[in-house]
């Protein structure tokens, strides 16, 4: 038996196609964190490969395992032999395994771990199989008296056989029987008498079946888009001597063009493509972009996420390994696609926090996706209006070529971008209005011109806490350190961590006195007083709690980009990547929110939001307006996004990261200790922390184990130990081993985060 990573086994087919191998090493799909070494009965010889799935026993039962490699000897005493081998073909490719390798030893992570990431479950357990269809096709010769026979005596025997026999091919035994109205029972005699072939085949269910795609064709790039598309031709002509490239375009430049343009090319040379997008950017309208672009084949594009049945992703999943689909376009997970022969991977708006994952592996789909296309020679492409700091660090350092998009296509300007003070506001009155009078008179001035209007809040529910204004005590969730939030909707106080919801009390639990005042608003307070302030504006929201419902999210956009809605009111799944061109007013109601969290991402966050949300406005005819409601007018990140300059925010941003040794210019690892147990977690908290102090050279940054910010959540008590330092595979290996060697108390978790994004 073997630790992982202690020996390297060979990857590539066995050199000699007569030699079978007689064992191959796993990993099962257990914690264990060791491979193991079986026997390959002869009967499995044919089947069993590099990436297949099988059953092997393991102590007194039987697990799925992947085989990562073929031995011709094995060390290991007392081997068994592999039971059963699941599904046909090798599931996972030697390009995927190396790439789960690189996963497991960079994100401190359990081998396992990473393949229950790379495999969907459906794939792993292979229980949900293809959907079965039964077809029809009439027999090849059946002599023409025969036919005059049984019209005489099964008059509607032969109706259907002649209706059969019209058929060009095989159909559904089902769609035949709806269309001539006769029923089973008459097939089925037919087929006794040899006269029919009923055959069993697989059918795919597909998300899109019911859906027209209308195609559509190359535009004629501008000339910054016609530059941006030779830079990367160029690359996918010498993949391997390609640098990954990061196009920076501005809101509305055209990137999505340039993306389908390169990705025709890529198909055209026989390879494939994968494109990433944001789970909350994956909208019917991204789709169909896509389909309507590459509709000659309704296969040709795969789609995945996480809203597929288990049966729709099993058809998606093998729809790519078997080679009929070419591209795929999907959220974070989709950077394992079991494509082959892969040529591009496009990663649209790559500083979003949501390609992380924020379970084990823990892994960011970006970097995999640049590891990804290295270890397949493809060109990765990652694209953003607002590049995060360590990707445009990565360009300026020459790792990644950047290339430009200054421009909105057809030249429509940039928003301008207004600051509405609201100290001056709280100036003029003690509790200042949600919308303040200049924003209310730009509100009024569109709905007279009948032009649209976005609201946008990154908080939701009515008002953000309860409190006593006697004896000061606040609800707060008994689960997390939070307060809870008031949802008029529900008429319920609702926690946003962990879902714990309690009824609204008449008087405080506290001091018995009659003094609740509600403070802090969200959304659904924003989409009240913006109905009350302009009686005849239609208004909605949009948020998680107002679109619920399955179709509520496509309804809301539809009624909005065909003018039925004048105000849309929504947290941040309004500000990304949609394109009304009726909208020229856009309002953030409050640009602080995020600027303060204790996270060094907070300036960086808070100006891609502003971008992003400001990139909503004027993509018509007429130019945009933006107004930002803030409290800190003169912060950098309001004031760059102001003059839509991010050189300028890069510049200073590096500066304070520099000055701080924060990414890019270090990597950081987060450890989470949580247990239920207060004492307990801050004491393994402490224990690792001096294991930490032993092992690591003095290069490493530590910080001392502290209460992380939201110290409790979902009734688990949390620590944070914070280590930088340059040289993260290093670093991985040190805290993994110390990790390994130092058994926690069962009920204290310690999580390992490798480039964290969620520091509270
Ligand atoms: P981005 O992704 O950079 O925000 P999009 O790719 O969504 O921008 O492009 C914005 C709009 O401009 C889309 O409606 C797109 O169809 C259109 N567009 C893009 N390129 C061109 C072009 N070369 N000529 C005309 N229209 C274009
Ligand atoms: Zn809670």
């Amino acid at each position: 038996m073997h630790r992982l990573g202690d020996q390297r086994i060979s990857t590539s087919a066995v050199s000699d196609p007569d030699v079978k191998p007689s064992y191959a090493r796993v990993v099962i799909d257990r914690s264990i964190h060791r491979e193991l070494d079986y026997s390959i009965p002869e009967t499995l010889a044919d089947r069993v490969g590099i990436g297949s799935r099988v059953r092997v026993p393991f102590r007194d039962k039987s697990v799925l395992a992947t085989v990562l490699g073929l031995l011709d000897e094995s060390p290991a005493k007392g081997i068994r032999p592999i039971d059963a081998v699941v599904g046909e073909k090798p599931t996972i490719s030697p390009i995927l395994l190396d790439l789960a390798r690189w996963m497991s030893t960079y994100y401190c992570s359990p081998f396992e771990a990473v393949i229950r990431s790379i495999l969907p479950q459906v794939i792993r357990h292979a229980k949900v199989g293809w959907k079965k269809q039964l077809f029809v096709s009439g027999a090849k010769e059946i002599p023409p008296d025969e036919i005059e026979k049984l019209k005489k005596r099964a008059p509607r025997q032969a109706e259907l056989l002649e209706a059969i026999l019209k058929l060009p091919g095989p159909i559904p035994a089902a769609d035949l029987l709806r269309q001539t109205s006769l029923d089973n029972q008459t097939l089925r005699a037919l087929e006794k008498r040899g006269f029919v072939i009923l055959t069993e085949s697989a059918v795919a269910r597909d998300p899109h079946a019911d859906e027209q795609f209308v195609a559509s064709s190359h535009l004629v790039l501008n000339e910054e888009q016609a530059g941006a598309l030779a830079a990367l031709e160029e690359a996918m002509a010498d993949p391997k001597a390609a640098k990954p490239i990061l196009l920076h375009g501005v809101t509305g430049s055209g990137k999505t063009e340039i993306y389908l343009q390169a990705i025709h090319s890529t198909l055209s040379n026989g390879k494939t493509a994968i494109v990433l997008v944001p789970e909350i950017s994956l909208t019917p309208q991204t789709v169909e972009r896509f389909k309507s672009r590459f509709a000659e084949s309704q296969d040709t594009i795969a789609v995945l996420h996480s809203h597929l049945s288990e049966g729709e992703r099993h058809d998606e999943w093998h729809k790519i390994q078997s080679g009929r689909a070419k591209i795929v376009v999907g959220a974070r997970s989709a950077v394992f696609a079991p494509l082959n022969n892969l040529g591009l991977i496009v990663v649209d708006e790559e500083h979003e926090t949501s390609y992380k994952q924020e379970e084990a592996p823990r892994y960011h789909a970006r970097d995999v996706a640049i590891v990804r296309a290295k270890l397949e020679g493809s060109v990765a492409l990652l694209g953003s209006a607002t590049p995060s700091l360590e990707s445009y660090y990565n360009a300026v350092e020459g790792k990644y070529r950047l290339v430009n998009l200054t421009q909105r296509v057809d030249n429509c300007a940039l928003p301008i971008m207004r600051i509405i003070d609201l100290r001056l506001e709280r100036k003029k009155q003690k509790f200042p209005a949600i919308i303040s009078e200049k924003l209310r008179t730009v509100i009024e001035d569109r709905l007279n011109k009948r032009e649209q209007t976005i609201l946008f809040l990154n908080r939701r529910g009515f008002s953000t806490s309860l409190l006593c204004s006697a004896c000061g005590e606040a609800r707060n969730c008994p689960n997390c350190s939070v307060a809870l939030t008031f949802h008029r909707a529900m008429s319920r106080l609702t926690c946003h961590l962990c879902g714990h919801t309690a009824a609204v009390p008449k008087k405080c639990p506290a001091c018995s006195q009659d003094t609740l005042i509600y403070s802090g608003f969200g959304t659904e307070k924003v989409e009240s007083s913006v109905a009350q302030l302009f009686p005849r504006a239609t208004v909605r929201r949009m948020d998680a709690d107002s679109m619920t419902r399955k179709d509520a999210y496509r309804e809301t956009l539809n009624a909005f980009r065909t003018g039925k809605i004048d105000i849309l009111v929504g947290t941040q799944m309004i500000a990304k990547g949609l394109h009304f061109p009726n909208v020229t007013l856009v309002g953030i109601i409050n640009a602080d929110l995020g600027l303060h969290l204790p996270d060094f991402r907070a300036g960086e966050r808070t100006f891609q939001l502003l971008t992003q949300v400001a990139g909503r406005a004027g993509r018509g005819e007429t130019a945009g307006e933006v107004f930002v409601q803030t409290y800190t007018p003169f912060s950098p990140s309001i004031q760059f996004a102001r003059h839509h300059d991010f050189a300028g925010f890069f510049q200073q941003e590096l500066e304070f990261r520099e000055r701080c040794e924060f990414p890019p210019f270090t990597h950081a690892i987060l450890i989470t200790v949580r247990s239920a147990h207060q004492a307990r977690a801050q004491f393994s908290a402490e224990t690792i922390a001096r294991r930490l102090k032993e092992n690591l050279p003095d290069e490493f940054l530590r910080s001392a184990p502290t209460a992380a910010p939201l110290e409790k959540l979902q009734g688990q008590f949390r620590f944070h130990i914070l280590l930088r330092g340059s040289a993260i595979l290093r670093l991985s290996r040190l805290v993994r081993e110390t990790m390994d060697k130092l058994p926690l108390p069962e009920d204290v978790v310690a999580a390992v985060d490798v480039d964290p994004y969620q520091l509270l």
